[in-house]
């Protein structure tokens, strides 16, 4: 069929309403109206389905459009519907899938047999039923559409057996051309689906898989429950989803996030259809701003503005993970992805395959160890993906990724790697990762006793560095393929031909440092978290609680001649106004309140907000749980220690792999939260007496607010960003700690 580039455009303008073609959307459409086999990878959100949806409306006969995603096809049929204007509109567009009954179906097959239907979406288990095939067979068909055609490859991150069916079904009902579309494949899985579709001379379409305004972030896994709250409140209003691996967890999270304050509904597939769909439609229609779900959600939903992606727990493969992070940011704005990870995960995600095929655990395997590569490198993220996806990519510094905003160290890893493999050879029998790391890191525990471990002459050679360390050899041992794990066998690891080489003739191995990522999961974060379970709480703070905190602060900030952020900042008051706290104890869980603050100008502000909660009558939250420990990550309890011991902060710096802005950062963070530090000595050694002086008058006497930035502007040229941020750390922590 010959149809001009002007037809094409008048029809686009005519049924989608677009002015003009999005990437290669005009050759590829052009390639299969030519009734050629049509190969298409195209991101999410790159704009796939309009390449059959044009086509199938301006070629003869219907268009079989075969997609996995039966709760999207109405939506789908109803679209296409909508861009039609003819009078038998009903009939331009069906679906065939098994929620429809009687009188539908048989609606269905009048307009196919009366040839008013261009596209017919089925479902991959209904194109198998026979009697279907036979009503197909009658038919003239324009084309098959294989919409994501990964599900066709086992290497794929959602294999459906039914889709390998898909050849010889066609063939049963009449050839035509064939366009198979994904948003994700691997070099493996393009040429799985090609051959299974018997289109291996298919032309290929591909489109630059680089979605450059996605920013990508893997973050240790603790804490993670308040990193994602820290991380929500941070980005208010803004439209989120959190995938976890498990149905139990995406109810428990969404209902803390609730419980927090922060609109979020569950959606997995344990759940009926109809709270899915309600779900669904309240976070398409923005009444929710977060949903949390397992990857039964999202596949095709459209949603142009999710503002960030968060895996709760790291998916089982890279492909997975590309898919559901492309979800983020489909207009081309702004889109967060940020993954937890955690070890242990990668070793329940291992646990869960024992007891499966063979070839199947294989293939299960190596997609994780993609995954678990791609977590702990050092290297830019996205250079990864990319080439994961057989994508070059040039740039030294893509500038939008942890790695490349905060690059990680490297060093030879050739002599401990060496120390590992000696290890594994001189043992009879294998063992796991965590034994062979407790034997070097010296770490004596019953099953080491009980192998006679302790007495191996290895046993504690690398105990300065600890378990943990090993552990991150063994696993950077793992990702450069010198050493295997065998997963039936509980993942007893051994080395492999590659390891053995190296042993005989070793060379450099250059490894990232520690990422510090522990090897816990969340598993007793729970008791850690602030928790309120009342209802005002969420739709957001109180606004009147909130105004008559801010005058408690006023008047005393007048009676204490100091400014009002010095006692408490607006998150602080936000916070209490959310929570509603009455003892020091509960105060001191607010958002930058340290226990000096809680108690040097608690007092007032809780005596109202007492009063405020008894005249009001509202429903406290009764399970706002007291943190045990106050939460000072390691590097905090460092920085401190190392303070108080006069380190230069340069040093400290150093030795903790930053920049001294991230350092100044941290101490900010500490200061705010109410520990008081004092870093005198370091502000005389670097900074002029006079401007420390003039800084912190500044601060004292003339600031509205404790902004850098207006202090910079009011203080003048010759004082630096550093200098103003030091000195207001000496000051917070004087004033108002
Ligand atoms: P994919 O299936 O590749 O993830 P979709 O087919 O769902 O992507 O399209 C993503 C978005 O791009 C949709 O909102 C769609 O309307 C829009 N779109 C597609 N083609 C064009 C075009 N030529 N001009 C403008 N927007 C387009
Ligand atoms: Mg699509």
């Amino acid at each position: 069929m010959e149809i001009t580039s002007v037809d094409l455009l008048n029809k686009l303008k005519e049924f989608f309403g677009f002015d003009s073609f999005k990437g290669e959307q005009e050759e590829i459409i052009r390639h299969l109206i030519g009734g050629n086999d049509t190969f298409v990878l195209m991101p999410t959100g790159g704009g796939k389905s309009l390449c059959y949806q044009l086509p199938a409306l301006v070629m003869d006969g219907t268009a079989i459009v075969i997609s996995p995603l039966i709760a999207l096809m109405k939506n789908q049929v109803d679209a296409i519907r909508g861009f039609v204007a003819n009078k038998n509109k009903e009939g331009v567009a069906h679906f065939l899938n098994s929620s429809l009954n009687k009188t539908q179906i048989q609606e269905v097959k009048d307009d196919l047999l009366s040839g008013a239907t261009k596209l017919l979406y089925v479902a991959p288990e209904s194109l198998t039923k026979e009697e279907n095939i036979q009503l197909l067979k009658q038919i003239k068909i324009s084309f098959y559409a294989i919409d994501e055609a990964h599900c066709i490859s086992e290497w794929g991150h959602d294999f459906r057996p039914e889709y390998r069916k898909i050849r010889s079904i066609v063939e049963e009902i009449g050839v035509a051309p064939i366009i198979a579309l994904t948003a994700t494949a691997t070099p493996k899985v393009q040429s799985d689906i090609q051959k299974n579709l018997s289109m291996s001379d298919a032309k290929v379409f591909k489109d630059s898989f680089n979605r450059k305004n996605l920013y990508y972030e893997i973050r240790d896994k603790t804490n993670v429950k308040r990193e994602i709250i820290k991380f929500i409140k941070n980005n208010r209003g803004k439209s989120g989803i959190i995938y976890c691996l498990s149905r139990k967890k995406v109810e428990d999270i969404a209902e803390f996030l609730n419980v927090n304050g922060i609109k979020a509904r569950p959606y997995h597939a344990g759940m009926d259809a109809a709270t899915r769909a309600k779900n669904q439609d309240a976070f398409l229609m923005e009444e929710v701003d977060v949903i949390v779900a397992t990857i039964a959600f999202g596949m095709g939903i459209d949603k142009p503005d999710v503002r960030f992606v968060i895996h709760y727990d790291i998916p089982k493969s890279l492909e997975g993970y590309y898919q559901e992070t492309g979800r983020a940011g489909r207009d081309g704005k702004e889109g967060q992805c940020i993954a937890f990870y955690s070890y242990k995960d990668i070793q329940k995600l291992e646990k869960f395959m024992q007891g499966k095929p063979l070839a199947e655990q294989e293939i299960g395997k190596q997609l994780l160890l993609e995954t678990v590569s791609y977590a702990e490198s050092n290297r830019c993220r996205r250079k990864i993906i990319l080439n994961y996806f057989g994508e070059g990519y040039d740039e030294e510094n893509c500038g939008c990724c942890d790695n490349c905003l905060h690059p990680k160290k490297l060093f030879d890893g050739q002599e401990d790697l060496l120390l590992v493999i000696e290890l594994i050879n001189s043992m009879r029998e294998r063992f796991k990762a965590e034994h062979l790391a407790n034997i070097l890191g010296g770490v004596s525990n019953s099953i080491i006793k009980s192998y006679e471990h302790h007495q191996h002459e290895l046993f504690g050679i690398g105990k300065d560095k600890g378990p943990r360390y090993w552990m991150a050899i063994i696993r950077q041992g793992l990702i450069l393929h010198f050493l295997d794990k065998d997963i039936e066998q509980y993942g007893l690891a051994f080395v492999t031909p590659k390891g053995e080489e190296f042993f005989k003739t070793p060379y450099q191995v250059m490894m990232t440092e520690d990422r510090e990522f522990t090897d816990g999961d969340d598993e007793d974060e729970d008791e850690d978290v602030i928790i309120g379970n009342n209802k005002q709480a969420a739709g957001g703070a109180d606004p009147v609680l909130f105004a008559m905190l801010k005058d408690v602060r006023h008047s005393l900030s007048k009676r204490l001649k100091l400014p009002p952020f010095v006692i408490f900042t607006d998150p602080s008051l936000e916070d209490m106004s959310l929570h509603y706290p009455i003892t020091v104890d509960e105060l001191k869980n607010c958002q930058g309140v340290g226990e000096g603050k809680a108690k040097k100008y608690g007092k007032e502000f809780l005596a109202l907000i007492e009063k405020y909660v008894e005249e009001n009558d509202i429903d406290r939250p009764t399970d706002f749980v007291v943190k045990s420990v106050v939460n000072k990550s390691a590097n905090k309890v460092y920085i401190i220690q190392n303070i108080d011991r006069k380190i230069p902060l340069d040093d400290i710096a150093d030795a903790k792999n930053m920049e001294l802005s991230e350092l100044i950062a941290e101490l900010e963070a500490i200061v705010n939260a109410g520990t008081k530090i004092n870093i005198d000595y370091y502000l005389r050694q670097n900074i002029d007496e006079d401007k420390i002086d003039d800084i912190y008058e500044y601060f004292r006497y003339d600031a509205s607010s404790d902004s850098v930035i207006e202090a910079m502007k009011e203080l003048g040229r010759d004082y630096s960003e550093e200098e103003v941020r030091l000195v207001r750390i000496k000051f917070m922590s004087e004033l108002a700690n």
